[in-house]
């Protein structure tokens, strides 16, 4: 049985302040059910760290640089994530594969670097509109997976799918084409690690989530919980994602 995980990435929004504001505001969430993530950006970490620290609410990063330290101007190191209480990381977000050009390669040093320190790597994959119209989503998400794992041994670990064409677009997948992704994604962690693995690893959907589709998709045997981006940015539709009840 895998706990159901929310987890809200509020991207390059919220100064300090609205961040400690979003998180006060989160503080009273009770879903034992469900473990409950947030992303802030890396300047409120530290203060919503404290704002959380006596609620249910985990932190984690939106991403980090596979060096602990060193002349990486800008850069954000697994040890200083640690020391601002994250548990979590994400690796991978198609913004920071579009934007700031990271690869397989790449992302496959950054969760050794997130394991090394202690941090839970959440691995964002997805295909992009021309992807899947091209019929080819299957195999580039089996690319990026296999790429990003390669030679990196079971462990505590989650993968988030998000095709791209469905981040922050209001169009989000039918639960039926999520549900296809996501079983395809567990046959290959099982054949990549072992069965038994691959039931224990949380898949969870991303792209356009909101309280009202919320349901339906997690309906669905391997869709494991969420990563919501634009949703989370409000304490009411994010405690509405919690609260869904499938
Ligand atoms: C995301 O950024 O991971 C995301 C899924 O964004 P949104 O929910 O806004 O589509």
């Amino acid at each position: 049985m895998r706990t159901r995980m929310i987890a809200g990435n509020w991207k390059m929004n919220t100064t300090l302040s609205e961040a400690t504001n979003l998180a006060e505001s989160l503080t009273s969430i009770s879903s034992p059910e469900t473990e409950v993530v947030i992303f802030p950006p890396f300047i409120s970490l530290g203060t919503v760290q404290n704002t959380v620290k006596n609620s249910q609410i985990k932190l984690g990063a939106q991403t980090i640089h596979h060096e602990p330290k060193g002349a990486y101007t800008g850069e954000i190191s697994g040890p200083m994530l640690k020391s601002v209480g994250c548990d979590y990381v994400l690796i991978g977000h198609s913004e920071r594969r579009q934007y700031f050009h990271e690869d397989n390669a790449l992302l496959n040093q950054k969760i050794r670097a997130a394991i090394s320190h202690q941090l839970i790597p959440i691995l964002c994959v997805g295909e992009s509109l021309a992807e899947r119209e091209n019929n080819i989503t299957l195999d580039v998400i089996k690319t990026q997976i296999l790429e990003a794992l390669a030679a990196i041994p079971y462990t505590n670990m989650v993968i988030a799918y998000e095709p791209v064409w469905a981040i922050g677009t209001g169009k989000v997948a039918s639960p039926e084409q999520a549900q296809e992704v996501h079983a395809f994604i567990r046959k290959i962690l099982s054949d990549h690690y072992d069965k038994m693995s691959a039931e224990k690893i949380r898949i969870l959907y991303g792209g356009s989530v909101t309280p009202q589709n919320s349901h339906s998709l997690f309906e669905k045997p391997d869709i494991d919980g969420a990563l919501v981006g634009g949703a989370s940015l409000s304490a009411e539709s994010f405690i509405n994602i919690i609260q869904t009840h499938s």
